[in-house]
């Protein structure tokens, strides 16, 4: 059959199967919806044909809405999803759906329409469409609650978690559970309902009838409430399903669809659906087809076992892979061994692992001094110390010894990737692979693509990612890739907020309250402020004149390194992570205002947030002008997942495109406009095309 027919209908004797079949995972687009249209009138109207089968065949049902027709004009065109369901529960021929694999959003809406379900025991089914902020608009909110209760619909459509076939046995939701075969099931289940054996009911008629469920309702509003803001989608579901129980169908069906509606123009979900399309989105890259070849990855060697090599070397064993960590020297390698040890027993004592998994995991890791064990190594990741004279040792080295075809990766944060390629005879196989740290937990990893990286040895660094569990995204060289380039600015922007009347404490706070998990002084106390000022020194020392005294050197100088010192921006009890404001570090910066010749002003919180988020916008602009970054998306992928930007402001990009870029361009100008303001707060000549243009980012 050919691929571009969506779905067909074959009898078996009285049974009309009506299969869809829209690659890869059953999208309810327009072309599926017209086609389960048309084949359910003509079974209708088929008088040999007695009842329905609908399937989506053994593999899947459907997985809900067809991403791709996400905001075209084609999700509304007729027959509507709603429209489909309608004409499936009007049937006055009985229908069964048959569910095997993932039956999701509007696939499970689909199947709540029909009349009976079967389901093999492996199928998945689902409400997810809170997760992009959303609530199901196809009267998932009326139907669910009245096939399995109010409870157990609330806690599937305010989580968005799918659950399996047979959590759900016994309800009215599933009418059988099956090993196998479910078509074949479902045909003979449709035979007993021609011949009268099965009560014929649609999920619309059933009524709600449970005392518990106004108290229970009254208690998901008060936590649901609490736990999901800023998103309205969570407390909106509860509402539509309060609707189902005190509501007559037909009620609670239209005001589930303007509640869908007003969610659907919220900017929460706009961020969401934003996120979601911007991560599928990073994984393609512009140049390489995808189906380029990719090399086979089995074995990873990493070298180096400090803060990031330890942490990559389990993001590989995580998932299932054999390490070799190299270090020079064997208490560098017991102490790297150790930390891993202990990260890992510190999950099993959470409940995250078993001890089995914790064994299974440390023995796939193998330590070693030695550069003979890495050669058949796939893939060698370079975690070093961040100084180009040792990069060049390690890399001579492994180009001597690594296996032909082997993919030699540098985790550096800020050095030039072209150069480190310069040291080995094969340059096209050297990729950047900047890991956040911890490791093993963020998400993000910025791929850099060198000058001369083959395009196979990128793609497989993309493929790899999603096996590790990352989100990928590919950056060019340059100082900082994407997001280091742009937390410099915002942190110059904090830091001239400082200078200019602000507190630490005024300024994480503006920032926390905007979304941010933590705002600048908090971060670079975790983080460490010697880290900074080590690199601070360097570059004066590359480049005399380049690096101006911050008040950030007099905290380091005074041995106030963050966190790990017990002092930094903030003071810290022993033991605990609750930034204390300090009055030293106020008389630090006062002193440094005067020396600087500042007179301190009063700065309003929406100030706070212009600034450092604009700041953000404006180097995004200028990656992308640079082409460091093939897309604003990516940009905004890599602020959420490696950054802590707020989910619901989807990415400075998207918040930029959000307020209006003309409302950006104008407040930077403002900003640069200052007397004594840096240059780079110019609007980016990108930013300002676009703004002129009346545009967006996205
Ligand atoms: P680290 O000091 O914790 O670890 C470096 C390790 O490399 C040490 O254990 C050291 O013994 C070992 N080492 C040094 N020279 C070696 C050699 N010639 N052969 C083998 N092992 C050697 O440093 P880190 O924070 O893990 O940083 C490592 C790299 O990762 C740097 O390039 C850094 O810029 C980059 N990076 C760091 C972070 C971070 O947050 N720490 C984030 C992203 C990238």
């Amino acid at each position: 059959m050919s691929t571009n027919i969506p779905a067909g209908l074959i009898k078996l004797g009285s049974i009309g199967v009506l299969k869809m079949s829209e690659p890869p995972v059953n999208g309810l687009g327009f072309a599926l919806r017209a086609a389960i249209v048309a084949l359910l009138d003509r079974a209708v109207a088929d008088p040999e044909i007695e009842a329905i089968v609908l399937s989506g065949g053994e593999q899947i049902f459907s997985a809900g809405a067809d991403v791709r027709e996400f905001g075209t004009a084609r999700t509304s065109s007729a027959p509507t999803l709603p429209d489909v369901i309608a004409a499936i529960e009007a049937s006055a021929k009985p229908v069964v759906a048959a569910i095997a694999g993932n039956c999701l959003g509007g696939g499970l809406e689909l199947a709540m329409g029909c009349h009976f379900r079967l389901a093999r025991r492996d199928a998945s089914l689902g409400l997810p469409e809170v997760k992009l902020g959303l609530l199901p608009g196809a009267g998932g909110t009326q139907r669910l609650p009245r096939l399995i209760g109010v409870e157990r619909a609330l806690n599937m459509i305010v989580s968005g978690q799918p659950v399996n076939a047979l959590a759900v046995a016994g309800t009215a939701l599933l009418d059988e559970v099956v090993e196998s075969d479910v078509v074949d099931a479902a045909v003979a289940f449709a035979r007993d309902v021609v011949v009268g054996k099965r009560a014929f009911r649609r999920a619309r008629d059933i009524a709600i009838v449970d005392p518990l469920a106004e108290p229970f309702l009254q208690f998901a509003r008060t936590n649901v409430g609490a736990a999901s803001s800023p998103f309205p989608a969570p407390l909106q579901c509860v509402e539509a399903v309060a609707n189902a129980v005190g509501k007559p169908f037909d009620e609670g069906l239209r005001l589930e669809r303007e509640i869908f509606a007003t969610l659907m123009a919220s900017p929460e979900s706009r961020a969401l659906r934003h996120i979601f399309s911007a991560e599928r989105a990073a994984s393609k890259l512009p140049d390489v087809p995808a189906d380029t070849p990719l090399r086979d990855v089995r074995r990873v060697g990493v070298i180096g076992a400090g803060t990031m090599g330890g942490g990559i070397a389990m993001a590989f064993a995580d998932a299932g892979m054999p390490v070799v960590l190299l270090e020079t020297k064997q208490e560098a390698l017991d102490r790297g061994v150790g930390t891993i040890r202990r990260n890992y027993e510190a999950s099993m004592k959470k409940g995250r692992l078993t001890q089995a998994q914790l064994d299974e995991r440390i023995a796939r890791i193998v330590p070693t001094l030695e550069y003979a064990a890495l050669a058949d190594a796939d893939l060698v990741i370079e975690a070093v110390f961040e100084e180009m004279s040792v990069k060049h040792d390690v890399f001579r080295r492994l180009d001597a010894i690594a296996k032909p075809g082997a993919i030699l990766a540098s985790n550096t944060s800020a050095l030039d990737l072209n150069r480190i390629a310069s040291f080995v005879q094969r340059p096209q196989d050297v990729i950047g692979l900047h890991f956040f740290s911890p490791a093993n937990v963020m998400r993000l990893l910025e791929v850099v693509r060198g000058e001369k990286t083959a395009p196979d040895v990128l793609a497989t660094c993309m493929a790899l990612a999603k096996r590790i569990r990352k989100v990928a995204v590919v950056a060019g060289v340059c100082d900082g890739f994407i997001g280091n380039r742009m937390v410099v600015r915002y942190g110059s922007a904090a830091g001239g907020l400082l200078m200019q009347g602000a507190s630490p404490q005024q300024i994480d706070g503006a920032l926390q309250r905007f979304g941010l998990a933590m705002g600048p002084f908090r971060m670079a106390d975790m983080a460490g402020l010697d880290i900074g000022w080590a690199a601070r020194k360097r570059h004066a020392a590359e480049v005399p004149g380049s690096q101006p005294r911050v008040a950030a050197d007099t905290l380091c100088e005074a041995g106030r390194f963050g966190q790990k010192t017990g002092a930094g921006w903030y003071r810290y009890e022993a033991g605990k992570r609750d930034p204390i404001p300090d009055p030293a570090v106020d008389a630090i910066v006062e002193q440094f205002r005067r020396e600087s010749g500042i007179t301190p002003r009063k700065i309003g919180e929406q100030e706070i947030v212009e600034r450092c988020v604009y700041a953000l916008v404006n180097e995004g602009a200028r990656i992308l002008e640079d082409g460091i970054a093939a897309r604003a998306s990516d940009i905004d992928v890599v602020y959420l997942s490696g950054y802590g930007f707020p989910r619901h402001r989807g990415g400075p990009m998207l918040y930029a495109d959000t307020v209006g870029l003309a409302n950006v361009v104008r407040a930077l100008k403002r900003f640069a406009a200052e007397p004594g303001a840096e240059a780079w707060w110019q609007p980016a000549p990108l930013l300002v095309k676009l703004a002129d243009e009346g545009r967006t980012f996205n």
